[in-house]
């Protein structure tokens, strides 16, 4: 079985309102095992809508439609159906009834436009909108093939179509017997292609389940989708799969689902019952915002200084000027001595430090990448990392940040 769905609004075609629904639409379809081959979106033109609907129709089983059910000239969701199913409009009393109520309940008289909304093509069925006064339709149509397809017609007030899809359309749906689980897992230290390598055949196209990989400002993610006749089956392909992934890439892995590498350094440093203190220049701040962010933070991260001048490497973090002048702020003497003295004035157990680093010129072919450096310091351990920046520079300071973070999070695995 597939379906398709038709978005439906000028104001989409316009792009003055973007076209969310098809998108959760689509979703929604996926969970109980129904592939969506088209989303198509069309202004409020009549013949526009009858001709895609046919089309649409005609070769799909489930037609979803969302939007132009209301009341006014430019809503013409019901003149399409009718004209699509070749049948007139004809008035449902129950549904006359709910739009007076609506009003009625509002306080407010009902305008004779609104009578529209209790007029359905013959042979459909009204789909209740209890948040709203549009009902919706639900309606079959024969197809050139004798095959039956079917239209469902839903508000574009995107509350008022989820709440009537899952309460009216969905048990309607027979959907393939079917169910979809997916999985995420993240890993960061590698680039994509490495991992690929390293993953093998479990990347390959048509394995079940499948698994796929993105990449997110150098965080890599591995989705699992299993497809099955249960839910604890899904589940259970899984686990497998995510053992598997697990034994390949070892410590790569920091997290599942939505956590970042900042989730991962907190729930670390929380068992170790170790505390945490950043000194920045490139990154800005940002280990200490990205650290912030998470709950419970304040049990092991003590704070940060941003040291993006001499004089503040001096005056926060005690770095000796000598050493900036012998080896230059960027490099990684000058790392360690960040760290080493940002850890001794939060007094904590580790200080991670990022050096700044030069501007890349995209103009000069034969120009050095720039590179900062970040370091670790604590106890038995001092640590420095190089960071090329030879990607794009826009996430030169998340991947930085990351690098930081991922020092320190192997060290608390490792060390
Ligand atoms: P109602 O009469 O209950 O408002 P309707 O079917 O007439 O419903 P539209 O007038 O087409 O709905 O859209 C109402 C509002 O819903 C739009 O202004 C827009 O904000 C939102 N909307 C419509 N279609 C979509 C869509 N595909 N994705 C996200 N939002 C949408």
């Amino acid at each position: 079985m597939q379906a398709e769905i038709i978005s439906i609004g000028t104001e989409l075609t316009t792009g003055a309102k973007l076209d969310t629904n098809s998108q959760w639409l689509s979703l929604e379809l996926a969970e109980i095992g129904i592939s969506v081959i088209a989303h198509t979106t069309i202004a409020d033109d009549l013949d526009e809508m009858v001709a895609t609907l046919r089309t649409a129709a005609e070769r799909s089983e489930i037609v979803l439609i969302t939007g132009g059910l209301g009341p006014t000239l430019d809503d013409l969701t019901r003149e399409a159906m009718a004209k699509f199913g070749n049948v007139p409009l004809v008035q449902h009393e129950p549904s006359l009834e709910h739009v007076k109520a609506m009003f009625a309940k509002r306080n407010r008289p009902m305008p004779e436009r609104n009578l529209i909304q209790a007029m359905f093509p013959e042979g459909s069925e009204p789909l209740p909108n209890p948040r709203g006064t549009a009902p919706g339709i639900w309606m079959p149509y024969q197809r050139q093939d004798g095959e039956i397809s079917h239209v469902a017609a839903m508000p574009g007030v995107p509350s008022e179509m989820k709440q009537m899809f899952r309460q009216q359309v969905l048990p309607r749906l027979d959907g393939s017997g079917q169910v979809i689980r997916r999985a995420r897992i993240n890993l960061f230290g590698v680039g994509e292609s490495q991992a690929e390598e390293i993953l093998g055949d479990l990347t390959a196209r048509g394995r079940d389940p499948d698994v796929g990989i993105t990449v997110h400002e150098a965080t890599i993610t591995l989705r699992i989708t299993a497809v099955a006749s249960s839910v604890d089956e899904c589940r259970a392909k899984i686990e497998k799969t995510r053992e598997t992934i697990l034994n390949r890439m070892g410590t790569l892995v920091f997290g599942v689902e939505d956590e970042e590498l900042e989730h991962a350094l907190v729930r670390l440093l929380r068992l170790r019952r170790a505390s945490l203190s950043t000194a920045e220049s490139g990154t800005g701040g940002l280990l200490a915002h990205r650290l912030t962010g998470v709950a419970g933070f304040e049990t092991c991260y003590m704070g940060g200084v941003v040291v993006p001048t001499n004089t503040a490497k001096r005056e926060l973090v005690s770095v000796d000027p000598m050493l900036i002048r012998q080896y230059g702020a960027i490099s990684q003497e000058v790392a360690l001595a960040i760290a080493k003295g940002c850890r001794q004035r939060f007094g904590t157990n580790f200080a991670l430090a990022v050096t700044e680093w030069p501007e890349f010129d995209p103009d000069d072919p034969l120009g050095q990448v720039p590179a900062s450096f970040v370091a670790l310091a604590g106890p038995n351990v001092a640590k420095v990392e190089k960071v090329q920046h030879f990607g794009d520079p826009a996430i030169a300071k998340s991947r930085t940040a990351k690098v930081a973070m991922n020092l320190l999070r192997l060290q608390l695995i490792e060390g």
